[in-house]
């Protein structure tokens, strides 16, 4: 089955009973049992939930895995998956890591024992020399947020078979249609659901998919033992969302590229950080593992005060934190998604307070431009 059947027939049909063509949301915390011999399928909801089994597997399926698990985010799916690891493990992860996922790591991981050292893992030298005999797993994210480095997962991944390390992949930027890091080798892929995959602004959700079913096995041990599972109402609204992944994101792309076309003609534009550009520096890399640049862009301007114009007077693009909506959202990440990182670390990893980012949505991208070209007084 191709990418677009399967978003909408999955591994149909959805009830054969009835013949509903949507799937029904099972609002139940426990299943009654026949008797004390005879155990139904589902027993307590934290542990299996048909409308959770249902987007769960829907997600496993797009990315090519085993094992797929719905949370209640992004960061209860990555938390999770860090379970997986013991006191005393090490992690080589990417310097421009989401900002969540860095602060859970130098805060709360650091605390309970796990370690982790970030490197700059578009050059896979730097990756190798920072695997110790503790290490783990390398845990990545390409095109990474919000500078758009991209990262070489099939190198990666060959220097972690290697060394006998997981590959963890949180891929949600480029989604299932158009990067898929199982294939390429990698171990667990982790979404904000939030963002693409549910599409809509309206849940906060996360997944897990695992390529093994051991490890599948492991993770869901991990989310029936921790709890933070994702409730059945999300988990249709996700459902729904999936439906349209495909359409949404060639949409958003066309107009994102298009955006980037704009962009590079304006004199305040001092610099554009997108994969679809032939001079970005991971272009061919990225071109070799997904199928499109995706429709989240970076810019830096030429001064804070004209990012500051920028930021007060767009009026179509929200100006807010998360990405992947159907409405274009700006977002500044100096003072949003990497308000976490200490301003040195930030500066340091290139974030600076003249950068921009926008995820482009379904709006007619000559609005949004008329929209950038108002606010830059363009
Ligand atoms: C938003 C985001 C997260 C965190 O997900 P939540 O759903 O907000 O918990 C993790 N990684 C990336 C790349 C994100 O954009």
């Amino acid at each position: 089955m191709k990418f677009a059947t399967e978003l909408i027939h999955g591994k149909s049909p959805i009830d054969p009973e009835f013949g509903s063509l949507s799937h029904p949301i099972y609002h139940s915390s426990t299943f009654a049992q026949r008797s004390m011999d005879e155990f139904g399928r589902y027993d307590y909801a934290r542990s299996g939930n048909p409308t959770r089994e249902a987007v769960e597997e829907a997600v496993a399926g797009l990315e090519g895995g085993t094992t797929g698990l719905a949370f209640a985010s992004g960061m209860a799916a990555i938390g999770s998956t860090f379970m997986i690891f013991s006191p005393g493990d090490h992690l080589v992860v990417c310097e421009d890591v989401y900002g969540g996922t860095f602060r859970l790591l130098s805060t709360v991981m650091k605390n309970w024992g796990l370690e982790a050292t970030f490197v700059d893992a578009t050059d896979p030298a730097a990756i190798a020399a920072a695997v110790t005999p503790r290490t783990k797993a390398l845990y990545l994210e390409t095109p990474s947020n919000p500078l758009l480095k991209v990262i070489d997962l099939k190198a990666a991944t060959s220097l972690a078979k290697e060394k006998g390390l997981l590959t963890i992949v949180d891929n949600t930027f480029m989604t299932p249609y158009l990067q898929r890091p199982l294939e390429l080798g990698c171990d667990i892929v982790l979404h904000s659901g939030t963002k693409f995959l549910n599409g809509h602004s309206d849940v906060i959700c996360g997944f897990a998919v695992a390529k093994d079913p051991e490890l599948g096995k492991r993770l869901k041990y991990v989310q029936n033992a921790f709890g933070a599972v994702l409730g059945p109402q999300d988990c249709w609204l996700v459902l729904r969302g999936l439906r349209t992944l495909k359409v949404r994101m060639e949409e958003s792309q066309a107009g994102a590229i298009r955006i980037v076309e704009w962009l590079k003609t304006q004199e305040k534009v001092a610099k554009i950080y997108y994969p679809g550009l032939p001079e970005h520096p991971g272009y061919e890399a990225h071109r070799a593992q997904s199928s499109g640049p995706g429709a989240v862009l970076s810019f830096e301007l030429d001064s804070y005060e004209t990012t500051a114009k920028l930021v007060a007077g767009v009026k179509l693009a929200a100006f807010a934190v998360s990405l992947g909506g159907v409405e274009s959202i700006l977002s500044y990440p100096a003072k949003m998604s990497h308000a976490a990182m200490p301003p040195a670390e930030r500066e340091a990893r290139g974030i600076k307070d003249t950068l921009v980012r926008l995820s482009v949505g379904l709006e007619d991208p000559e609005d949004l431009i008329a929209d950038l070209a108002a606010a830059l007084g363009a």
